[in-house]
């Protein structure tokens, strides 16, 4: 992907990545409390629904590694091999 903004108004540094927006599953664990869910800690997140947070025009929400955060025009190539990294195969304990 290439930014017309890539690094940060604020302080100069290149973006640390775009805001993204995921779904998924936080499991219940039932046995812990009869006839209750209490939250197990594991999250099974959806990669495949995973999107890159824009604004009202499209441009992509990038935020810097001070936590700075800014929106940037972009070229949007969903099939440019340097945006194809896996997001299909983590799950993580929270
Ligand atoms: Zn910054």
């Amino acid at each position: 992907m290439i930014f017309e903004i890539p690094r940060c108004p604020t302080c100069g540094e290149l973006a640390r990545g775009s805001i993204e927006r995921l779904a998924g599953c936080a499991e219940f664990d039932w046995e812990e409390v009869p006839g209750q869910a209490v939250y197990s800690g594991y999250t099974d997140v959806w990669w495949d629904e995973q999107t890159m947070e824009t604004n009202e025009t499209g441009q992509a929400h990038l935020i810097c590694s001070q936590g700075h955060e800014w929106y940037s025009d972009s070229d949007n190539a969903e099939d440019d091999e340097a945006s194809a990294w896996p997001r299909q195969t983590y799950r993580f304990d929270v």
